[in-house]
C-alpha cells in the first residue's frame, strides 16, 4: 500500500517534470547477473582491487589483464539488460526521460535502447590503445593471449573504463553536471552514493530544485539526506510498477 502511494507520487513528479534524469549504480545491473563490487558477495571479496590501479596496470599488465579478462570479458559477457534498463529506455523514447547518468561500465543501458547515456566511469565494451589512441569493440579483440595488443601499432590495449587513480572522462563529467543542473526530477537507482565524484550528481540536482526519487532494496546515503520519494524494492520490480503508472 505504502509503495503504491509512493509510486503514484513518483509518476506524477515525472509527468510534471520538464527534464528528468536517471542516475544509476551497480544495483540496476544486479538482476542482470552482475554483482556489486562491495559487500559480502561483491567482486572485491574475490579479487584484489589493487590490480585495477592504473600504475599497476602499466607496471604488470599481465596480472591486471588476468583479472580484467575474468571479470569483464568472461563473466560480464553473459549479462543481458533487465526490465529496469528497458523501462528507462522506454521513458526516453516516450519523452519522459532526458538522459541516464550511469556509474556502470557494462553497456546495458545502451543495449536496452537508451540513447543519451553519460558514462561517468567509461565502458568495458570498448578498448583503447594506450599508444595510438585507437578505439575498438571488445568483440573484435582476441583475449586468448594477454595482454592484448593493438592490431595497428602493437601498443598495449586498455579497457575504456577508468582505473583507480584515473580522472573522470571530461565530456561525460561535463554532460552529467549539465544534466543534473537542468533536472527537475532525478531518479537514483541502485547506488550507495559512496563513490565520488559521481555521487555528487544527485546533490547538484537537488540544489537546483529537482525532486529526488530513489529506488533501492535498502536505504543509502542519499535516502535520509536528499531523497523525496523512496521506492523500496528491487530495481526490476519497482521500475516495472512505475512503468505501469506511466504507461497505463
Ligand atoms: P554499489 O556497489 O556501491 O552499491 C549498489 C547499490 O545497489 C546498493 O545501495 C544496494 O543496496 C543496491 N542494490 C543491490 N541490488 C539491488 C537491486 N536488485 N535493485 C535495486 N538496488 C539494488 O554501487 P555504486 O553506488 O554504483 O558504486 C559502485 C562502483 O562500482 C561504481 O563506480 C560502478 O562504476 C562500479 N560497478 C559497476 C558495475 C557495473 O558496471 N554493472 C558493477 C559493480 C560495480
Amino acid at each position: 500500500m505504502f509503495l503504491e502511494v509512493q509510486l503514484a507520487k513518483a509518476a506524477e513528479a515525472i509527468r510534471k517534470s520538464s527534464y528528468t534524469v536517471a542516475f544509476t549504480g551497480a544495483g540496476v545491473s544486479v538482476e542482470s547477473g552482475i554483482p556489486p563490487f562491495r559487500g559480502v558477495d561483491g567482486i572485491w571479496s574475490r579479487y584484489d582491487p589493487r590490480l585495477l590501479e592504473i600504475n599497476h596496470f602499466y607496471e604488470k599488465p599481465v596480472e591486471s589483464w588476468s583479472l580484467i579478462r575474468d571479470i569483464f570479458y568472461s563473466y560480464f559477457k553473459q549479462a543481458r539488460f533487465n526490465r529496469a534498463h528497458e523501462v528507462l529506455a522506454r521513458m526516453e523514447a516516450e519523452g519522459l526521460l532526458g538522459c541516464v547518468i550511469t556509474q556502470n561500465i557494462d553497456n546495458l543501458h545502451q543495449e536496452a535502447g537508451s540513447r543519451c547515456v553519460y558514462e561517468f566511469h567509461g565502458n568495458s565494451k570498448r578498448l583503447i590503445c594506450t599508444r595510438c589512441g585507437e578505439s575498438m569493440d571488445s568483440a573484435d579483440v582476441d583475449f586468448e593471449n594477454i595482454p592484448p595488443y593493438c592490431s595497428h601499432c602493437h601498443g598495449l590495449l586498455k579497457p575504456d573504463f577508468i582505473f583507480f587513480g584515473e580522472g573522470i572522462p571530461p565530456a561525460a563529467f561535463q554532460g552529467s553536471v549539465d544534466a543534473a543542473n537542468r533536472a527537475r526530477t532525478l531518479i537514483i537507482i541502485g547506488s550507495t552514493g559512496e563513490v565520488m565524484p559521481a555521487s555528487q550528481m544527485p546533490y547538484i540536482a537537488k540544489q537546483s530544485g529537482a525532486v529526488i526519487i530513489e529506488v533501492n532494496i535498502e536505504p543509502s546515503r542519499f535516502t535520509s539526506g536528499i531523497t523525496d520519494i523512496f521506492l523500496e524494492g528491487k530495481a526490476t520490480y519497482v521500475m516495472d510498477l512505475l512503468a505501469g503508472e506511466l504507461f497505463p
